[in-house]
């Protein structure tokens, strides 16, 4: 079977293959980005009980009236690509009634505190799991989108085929780097502008023979 891979990996990868290295493979991790995970996880927190407050208060689904569901840190594994994550919030818009006719729509929510380029991953790979979620085969057909969120959701973007075709990629490309990285190949070293704020740059700049 596949190596299992975690949908977060993903945009870890697209960033910098050696920034994976030191965190996959060589299980480093900053004290510096261990605050800024626990910052984070606060902010997640916080996040997660506004949106089940607002939520509850929403009317109670009632036949041939919209409604919205929320799911919130949903759990989900892909067998086919051996893949598993947890969305931070998955909003189901549709109707009481379970109607063929009805369209419902899956909006899958990653929360950020600000944009990256490849976090786009993480949100592509939460709307594959979605899909091919069993649980979530009840309410099919839907239409799926994704959206980026802090404090709100601004914006909402199709999750399409194309999407899925990269996503897919991707996740081929980190699991054959994986081996190499097993065998011990290092990633090269591409210095770039997101250099500059990586928690990882004293162990890029000479500190590679050390680990
Ligand atoms: S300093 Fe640059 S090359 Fe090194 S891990 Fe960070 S982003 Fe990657």
């Amino acid at each position: 079977m596949n190596m299992a891979i975690r949908i977060s990996d993903v945009p870890v990868f697209d960033m910098c293959p050696v920034m994976y290295y030191f965190q996959k493979i060589k299980k480093y991790i900053p004290l510096e980005l261990i605050k800024r995970m626990n910052k984070g996880t606060l902010a997640h927190e916080k996040f997660e009980k506004e949106q089940k407050e607002i939520h509850d208060s929403l009317p109670e689904p009632e036949d041939g009236k919209p409604y919205i569901y929320l799911f919130q840190e949903q759990k989900m594994h892909d067998k086919e690509l051996n893949l598993t994550g947890r969305a931070d919030q998955i909003i189901l818009k549709g109707s009481a009634l379970n109607k063929p006719f009805d369209k419902r729509m899956f909006l899958v929510v990653d929360k950020k505190p600000r944009f990256n380029q490849s976090y786009l991953y993480q949100l592509w790979g939460y709307a594959y799991l979605s899909n091919k979620n069993e649980e979530f085969e009840k309410y099919k057909p839907f239409t799926l989108h994704t959206a980026f969120a802090y404090q709100t959701i601004d914006e909402i973007f199709p999750y399409e085929e194309h999407h899925e075709k990269k996503f897919i990629q991707k996740v081929n490309e980190l699991r054959s780097s994986h081996a190499k990285m097993l065998e011990g190949q290092i990633p090269k070293i591409l210095y770039t502008e997101k250099c500059a704020n990586c928690f990882y740059r004293d162990k890029c700049s000479g500190l590679f023979k050390e680990l």
